[in-house]
């Protein structure tokens, strides 16, 4: 009997993250015939998001675990509800994956600590190595790479959001089985309400474009050009530690070391010098543009593309650009 690989899946906002169809195709690229593959959703009026991950999950099971107290995350109830998904499952070694997002980051060791197996984090690649499967990951903020294998390649990985090829919808679809969510006993946290900080219309972590400020900007008000800048690409406005340092922006917006991880597509860093702590949570970005008066600014050294120039004639110009081109 072949093995069951198990995706983890994440919404926002009622809608099915990318980083879960990337944990998917991962899914499907490792797995051979006789293997079989199913999802977990966790939440409350999951019934889009359920049909939707169907459409990927190609002849396999959608374990639903529908309950108003799993409306938001909470570690304690969720780690209940996937481990009553995985008790449904056939007991042979299984291969369970995650986006490497805050809940993937949080359910992740769980899991692998119920299962009593390995665990590979914040994976940006998968190759197949004769019978082995290698997962590599970023050592030392991005400046080194390893590649890991797991033991009887079974255990649990988080992938890095947009680094894998999302998942397209399977020949056949899969089928949705609701699971009766049973709450724990008895909880040693219970989660009384959740402020949203920052209600970005695209997630940063998963945008394609990302347009980032710096002290440069100068001020809050001065983050609108990147703003509008970012609207029209429809990607997402991140910061340096010193744009929020100095109050421009909220910490939610924070790229780097001690902030989020991002590898868009294009990172548009206006007004930033390129400090290590900065590189080590854009540098793997696959194209890297730079707009900095500073001829001498270490953001040049990692930037495909440098603008030398003040950040407020280069972006507005950059927007009306593209505005006309994209129209
Ligand atoms: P600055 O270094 O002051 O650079 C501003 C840049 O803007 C300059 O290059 C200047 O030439 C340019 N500029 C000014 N005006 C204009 C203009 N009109 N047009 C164009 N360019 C202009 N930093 C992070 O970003 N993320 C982290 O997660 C992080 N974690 C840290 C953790 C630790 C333990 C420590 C010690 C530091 C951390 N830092 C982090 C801080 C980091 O070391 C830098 O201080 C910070 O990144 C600097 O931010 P900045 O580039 O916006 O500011």
């Amino acid at each position: 009997m072949g093995k069951t690989y198990v995706v983890v899946a994440e919404t926002k906002d009622g809608k099915l993250r990318q980083v879960t169809l990337e944990a998917l195709q991962a899914a499907v690229a490792i797995r051979t015939d006789g293997d079989a593959l199913a999802a977990v959703l966790i939440g409350h009026s999951t019934a889009d998001a359920s049909a939707e991950l169907a459409r990927y999950v190609d002849g396999g099971q959608v374990l639903v675990l529908d309950h108003p107290d799993l409306s938001s995350y909470q570690p304690e109830l969720y780690f209940a509800a996937v481990t009553q998904a995985l008790a449904v499952l056939p007991p042979e070694p299984q291969l369970v994956l995650l986006g490497h997002t805050g809940i993937g980051r949080d359910l992740a060791p769980q899991i692998a600590a119920h299962l009593g197996c390995g665990q590979i984090s914040d994976v940006t690649a998968i190759v197949q190595d004769g019978d082995d499967v290698l997962f590599t990951r970023p050592l030392y903020a991005g400046k080194a790479f390893e590649q890991k294998r797991l033991a009887d390649a079974t255990g649990v990985v988080t992938v890095r959001p947009n680094n894998l090829p999302p998942a397209s919808p399977a020949a056949a679809p899969g089928l949705v089985v609701p699971l009766e969510f049973a709450p724990p006993q008895s909880l040693r946290t219970v989660l009384k309400d959740v402020v949203r900080k920052v209600s970005g219309k695209v997630d940063l972590t998963e945008a394609k474009i990302v347009v980032s400020g710096g002290r440069g900007v100068k001020s809050a008000e001065g983050f609108k050009v990147l703003e509008e800048l970012a609207d029209c690409l429809q990607g997402a406005v991140g910061a340096s530690r010193g744009a929020c340092d100095a109050g421009y922006c909220d910490y939610a917006l924070q790229i780097g070391q001690t902030g989020k991880v991002v590898t868009p597509e294009i990172y548009i860093a206006c007004g930033i010098s390129g400090a290590i702590q900065h590189l080590a949570g854009m540098s793997q970005s696959r194209i890297i543009v730079a707009i900095n008066k500073d001829p001498e600014a270490p953001i040049f050294k990692v930037a495909d593309y440098g603008i030398v120039g003040d950040l407020f004639e280069v972006v507005p110009l950059l927007t009306e650009q593209f505005k006309e081109v994209l129209a």
